[in-house]
C-alpha cells in the first residue's frame, strides 16, 4: 500500500476511468473523496471501496461551478484536514463538425473539461501551497495532441488541460507539488460506448466494424481499459514519481508519441 492515508479528490470517480482511479487508489490504502454529480453510482463505488477496508466520502459535485468546487474543498478538509492528490478526471464530449458546432456546444465543452480542471485546480492548489506539498493529475486526452474531425471542441478543451497542466507544474514546482497529465487513446467506457452508437447511426457501420476500425489504430491492438489508465494515474500520485513534473503521459497502447 504505497498510497496509505492519503487523502485524494476524483473528479468524476463514480463511473468509467474515474470508477477505476477511486478503486485503485483505496487498494494503495488512499483515502478517496468521489466528486461527481450522480450519486447513485457513487454510493456503488462507495460500497466497493468500504468493502476493501477503505474510508471514502462522496460530495455531489459539478466542476464547472465555482461555488460547488469550494464546497468540495472544504467537505474534504471538514473531514480529513488536509488533500494530498488531486485527480481531475471528469469530463464530457460531443461530436460536430466545426460548420455545424453551436456556441452553446463548444461552451459546455469547455466549461466542464477545460474550466472545471482550472477550478479544482485553483481551490485545491492553494490547500496543497499551505501543506508545501502534493500531486495534481489531469485527465486530458490523446484527442489534445491531435486534431480529429468533428471533435475540435472537445481537441480543444483537452489541449487545453495539457498546457494548462505544464503551466501550473512550473508555478507549483517551487512549493514540492507536481502537477502532471495523462493522455488516454481509446478506452471503453460510457463515453466510448457513446461515440461508437454515434458513428454507428451516422456512419451505418455496425458496431463490430467500429472496433474493429478503432483496434487496426491500436498497435498493441487491443482497447484500453480504465484501469490501464488508474495505474499510470497511481503511479503519478505516489513517490516514486517525485521528479516527474509538467509531463503528459500518454495510455494509448502506443498511438501517440509525443
Ligand atoms: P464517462 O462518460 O464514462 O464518465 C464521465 C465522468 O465525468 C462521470 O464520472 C461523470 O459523472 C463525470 N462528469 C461529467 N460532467 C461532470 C460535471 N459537470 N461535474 C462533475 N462530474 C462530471 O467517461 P470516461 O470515464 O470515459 O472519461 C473520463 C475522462 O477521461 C474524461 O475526462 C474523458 O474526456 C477522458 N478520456 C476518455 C477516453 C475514453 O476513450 N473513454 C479517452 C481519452 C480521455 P456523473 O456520472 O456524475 O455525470
Amino acid at each position: 500500500m504505497t498510497l496509505r492515508n492519503k487523502i485524494v479528490i476524483v473528479t468524476g470517480g463514480n463511473r468509467g476511468i474515474g470508477r477505476a482511479i477511486s478503486l485503485a487508489f483505496a487498494q494503495e490504502g488512499a483515502k478517496v473523496i468521489i466528486a461527481a454529480r450522480n450519486e447513485t453510482k457513487a454510493r456503488e463505488v462507495m460500497d466497493d471501496i468500504k468493502k476493501q477496508g477503505s474510508e471514502c466520502l462522496f460530495v455531489r459535485t459539478d466542476v464547472s461551478q465555482s461555488e460547488e468546487i469550494h464546497n468540495l474543498v472544504k467537505a474534504t478538509l471538514d473531514e480529513f484536514k488536509r488533500i494530498d492528490i488531486l485527480v481531475s478526471n471528469a469530463g464530457i464530449i460531443s461530436i460536430a463538425p466545426v460548420v455545424d458546432l453551436q456556441e452553446k456546444e463548444w461552451d459546455k465543452i469547455m466549461e466542464v473539461n477545460a474550466k472545471g480542471v482550472f477550478l479544482c485546480c485553483r481551490a485545491v492548489a492553494k490547500q496543497m501551497i499551505k501543506q508545501k506539498s502534493g500531486k495534481i493529475i489531469n485527465v486530458s486526452s490523446r484527442l489534445g495532441k491531435v486534431g480529429v474531425p468533428r471533435y475540435a471542441h472537445y481537441c480543444a478543451s483537452k489541449a487545453a488541460v495539457m498546457v494548462f497542466s505544464q503551466t501550473l507544474a512550473l508555478e507549483l514546482a517551487p512549493y514540492g507539488i507536481n502537477v502532471n497529465s495523462v493522455a488516454p487513446g481509446i478506452i471503453e467506457t460510457d463515453m466510448q460506448r457513446w461515440e461508437w452508437e454515434w458513428d454507428r447511426k451516422v456512419r451505418g457501420m455496425s458496431l463490430e466494424e467500429l472496433k474493429d476500425e478503432a483496434l487496426a489504430t491500436i498497435p498493441l491492438r487491443r482497447m484500453g481499459t480504465p484501469e490501464d489508465v488508474a495505474r499510470v494515474v497511481v503511479f503519478l500520485a505516489s513517490a516514486d514519481a517525485d521528479y516527474l513534473t509538467g509531463q503528459s503521459i500518454n495510455v494509448t497502447g502506443g498511438m501517440e508519441f509525443r
